[in-house]
């Protein structure tokens, strides 16, 4: 699943590539991608140029003269830019542009969604307005204390966009190892250190994730032939049965909240 630095990696590529592009028109052999009425959708979208890319949490927004549209990515949503190809099966929507290039979403599981909101108000409307910040923009005291006002694992309260945006499974395991702390702490017992550690932990990751253009394993690759590295870089994640880069102890897996989660038992308390 792509997160926060996969994201960054899509937006920084369609951005080089796709900009300044004006659509002439939409087509969608699976409709249901697009949240809206597709045909005021097609009809709204019609003749507005890209005028740059953006990224909220793990959201891309492309920046368009009158809206914004919003797109997730879910599973496994990609984009590729193609001219007069054929259409491949999970193809689902297509933006046409008036240089003769198009740009097509490509969804397996079909779970991605795309949303078109006025540029005036797109930031006040949902899902933008309920999501929480990166840990790069966090407010270090309304973190701590919405982390004491929980009653959950430290893991799920990391995998939560609402109280922080941008980590998913990979990123939240190499946040805590990073941070010595274990995942299935209550989130009311972390300290105000160790909440700094983990904000501290989780932009160091993230930055490090975001220069090597993110993590690729299993099914996720980004589009356009970007193959991140950052998996080079993972310490705990995906590692079960490894030592433990720092004391040597075996690395296991659990499930934490619904999730595999991988630790080191002596270094994470
Ligand atoms: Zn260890």
């Amino acid at each position: 699943m792509p997160e926060l630095p996969e994201v960054e990696t899509v937006r920084r590529t369609l951005e080089l590539a796709i900009s300044k592009e004006t659509i002439s028109h939409v087509e969608a052999p699976y409709q249901k991608i697009i949240t809206q009425d597709f045909k005021w959708f097609q009809e709204k979208i019609k003749n507005q140029t890209i005028n740059r890319i953006d990224r909220m949490g793990k959201y891309l927004i492309f920046i368009l003269d009158k809206d914004a549209m919003i797109i997730h990515l879910r599973m496994e949503g990609k984009f590729y830019i193609k001219s007069d190809e054929p259409l491949l099966k999970h193809e689902h929507i297509i933006f046409h542009f008036v240089s003769g290039k198009n740009l097509r979403y490509h969804d397996v599981r079909k779970f991605g969604t795309m949303t078109l909101l006025p540029l005036e108000t797109y930031l006040d409307s949902e899902p933008l307005n309920r999501l929480g910040k990166e840990p790069k923009n966090i407010d270090m005291k309304a973190f701590y204390q919405n982390l004491h006002h929980r009653n959950i694992t430290i893991k799920q309260a990391l995998l939560d966009q609402h109280l922080i945006a941008g980590l998913g499974n990979i990123y939240v395991d190499e946040t805590l190892f990073r941070s010595k702390i274990h995942p299935t702490r209550n989130t009311s017992s972390i300290t105000k250190k160790e909440a700094e550690a983990l904000i501290d932990s989780a932009k160091k990751v993230l930055e490090k994730a975001i220069e090597l253009g993110g993590t690729t394993i299993r099914s996720y690759t980004s589009s356009l032939g970007v193959h991140g590295r950052f998996q080079n870089e993972l310490m705990v994640h995906m590692k079960k049965g490894e030592p433990c880069p720092i004391c040597g102890t075996t690395i296991i897996k659990m499930k934490v909240g619904g999730r595999g989660t991988y630790v080191c038992p002596n270094c994470q308390h």
